[in-house]
C-alpha cells in the first residue's frame, strides 16, 4: 500500500511517541486531580508536571498556565475575559480570535498588514489613540496559513504606551520559533497541543501574574477558578510530553526551511506564474502558501490526495465551507488568487522524499490544468 505523505502540520501534526506514553500511562492512573485522597494527589501530580512542562515551553510560570479544552477555547477566553473596552486585531488572525471579537459586542478595529504579512505599527498606534481604554491589542505570532511572523515585542511596545493589554495566539510558533513570555512582553498567549504534536482538544493561555481573566467556564473553581471543570488529566500530560519534545524540536527550523525552499524554489521554476504567498517576509520555517492561477484550491486538494499526498486549502480548520481565505484577501490577493491557494505545511516527520513527492504531484497537476 502506497504510503500517506502529511504535509499538514500546520493543521494537526502527527502525535509523538512520547504523547501516546504520557495519555495512556495518565489513562490507566485512577483519580480526579481535586480528590484529596493518594489517588487525587497521584492525578494533581500528573497535572502539575505538565503544567510545569508547558509553562517550560513558552518560558512562564507553571501557575500562570490555564489549561482549557483547545487554542480555540483559550483565545474566546482572553478575547472576552480581560475587561477591555475595545479590541483591536489584525487582518489575518485565525478565525476564533476573529470571530472571538465580532461577537464580543466591543468595538473592533481590523488593523492592516502589508503583503507579506507584517502588521502596519503605524495603523496601530493611530487605532490606539482613538480606541476606548483600555483596549485590548490581539496579534498572533505566527499566520497559520502563509507562515508570516510579526514583531510582537515591538508591538507590545506600542500597545503598552497606551496602557493597551496584548495578547498573541501562538498556537503556531509553538515549537517552531523559541518562545519567552516575559522577552515578548505580552499579557497574555494561546496555545494548542494539537499543532505540537500532542493531543487534540486540549489547549491553554498562559498570562501575566497582574493580568485580569475572567472565566468562561464556572463550576468547580479548577484551574485557580479562571477554567471550571475537571481536567482533561490525559491530555494535559500529553500536552506536557509534547511541550517538551517540541523544544528539542525546535533544532529542526533549518532542516524544515531548506525543504521548504527546495518546494517553492522548483514550482516556481516550472511555472513562471506560480506564486509564493509572503515569500520575501519574515515567515515560519515549515510553511509555504502557493498559489496555481485558476485551479481552485480544494480541487488542488482532491489531486493530491487522489496522490497520497495530504495539504490543504484556506484554513483547514474551516474546511468543509468553501470559503476565501480572509487572511489572503488581508493580505491583498484578488479573491480569484486567493481561492487558488493550497497550504503546504512540513514538521519532524517530513523526508526529503515526501518533498519531492510533492515537487512531482504539483508539476502533473499544474500541466493537467494548462492543457485543456
Ligand atoms: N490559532 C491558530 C493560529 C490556529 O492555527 C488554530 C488551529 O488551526 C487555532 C488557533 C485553533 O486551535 P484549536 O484547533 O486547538 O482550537
Amino acid at each position: 500500500m502506497k504510503r500517506t505523505i502529511y504535509l499538514d502540520y500546520n493543521a494537526t501534526a502527527p502525535i509523538r511517541e512520547s504523547v501516546v506514553d504520557a495519555v495512556s500511562t495518565a489513562m490507566r492512573a485512577v483519580g480526579n486531580p481535586s480528590s484529596v485522597h493518594a489517588a487525587g494527589r497521584a492525578a494533581r501530580g500528573i497535572v502539575e508536571e505538565a503544567r510545569a512542562m508547558v509553562a517550560a515551553l513558552v518560558n512562564s510560570r507553571p501557575r500562570d498556565v490555564v489549561f482549557t479544552a483547545s487554542g480555540t477555547e483559550a483565545t474566546n477566553m482572553v478575547i472576552r475575559g480581560t475587561g477591555a473596552k475595545s479590541l483591536l486585531i489584525s487582518a489575518i488572525e485565525h478565525e476564533c480570535g476573529a470571530a472571538a471579537a465580532r461577537e464580543s459586542g466591543l468595538p473592533v478595529t481590523t488593523l492592516p498588514v502589508s503583503s507579506t504579512g507584517a502588521l502596519d505599527l503605524e495603523a496601530l498606534k493611530s487605532a490606539l489613540e482613538k480606541a476606548e481604554k483600555p483596549a485590548l491589542v490581539s496579534v498572533m505570532i505566527a499566520n497559520n496559513e502563509m507562515g508570516a511572523i510579526q514583531d510582537i515585542s515591538g508591538i507590545a511596545a506600542i500597545a503598552k504606551g497606551y496602557g493597551a493589554f496584548v495578547h498573541t495566539d501562538a498556537v503556531q510558533a509553538a515549537g517552531k520559533l523559541t518562545l519567552d513570555f516575559k522577552a515578548l512582553g505580552v499579557d497574555y498567549l494561546t496555545l494548542s497541543a494539537h499543532k505540537i504534536g500532542g493531543p487534540q482538544g486540549i489547549g491553554a493561555v498562559v498570562l501575566a501574574p497582574t493580568a485580569p481573566l475572567k472565566a468562561l467556564v464556572v463550576g468547580g473553581g479548577q484551574e485557580l477558578s479562571r477554567r471550571s471543570g475537571t481536567e482533561n488529566v490525559a491530555g494535559i500530560a500529553g500536552f506536557g510530553a509534547a511541550a517538551m519534545d517540541a523544544m528539542v524540536g525546535i533544532g529542526d527550523a533549518e532542516r524544515l526551511s531548506v525543504m521548504r525552499d527546495r518546494i517553492e524554489e522548483a514550482v516556481s521554476a516550472h511555472a513562471n506564474e506560480a506564486v509564493v504567498v509572503g515569500r520575501d517576509g519574515e515567515r515560519l520555517p515549515n510553511t509555504s502558501c502557493i498559489i496555481m492561477p485558476g485551479v481552485k484550491g480544494e480541487t488542488q486538494v482532491m489531486h493530491f490526495d487522489l496522490n497520497g499526498i495530504c495539504v490543504s486549502s484556506g484554513s483547514a480548520c474551516s474546511s468543509g465551507k468553501v470559503k476565501v481565505s480572509q487572511v489572503l484577501t488581508g493580505l491583498g490577493y484578488e479573491p480569484e488568487m486567493a481561492e487558488a491557494s493550497i497550504r503546504v505545511s512540513l514538521g519532524y516527520k517530513t523526508e526529503e522524499a515526501d518533498v519531492d513527492a510533492f515537487i512531482e504531484a504539483w508539476k502533473s497537476i499544474y500541466n493537467r490544468t494548462r492543457q485543456r
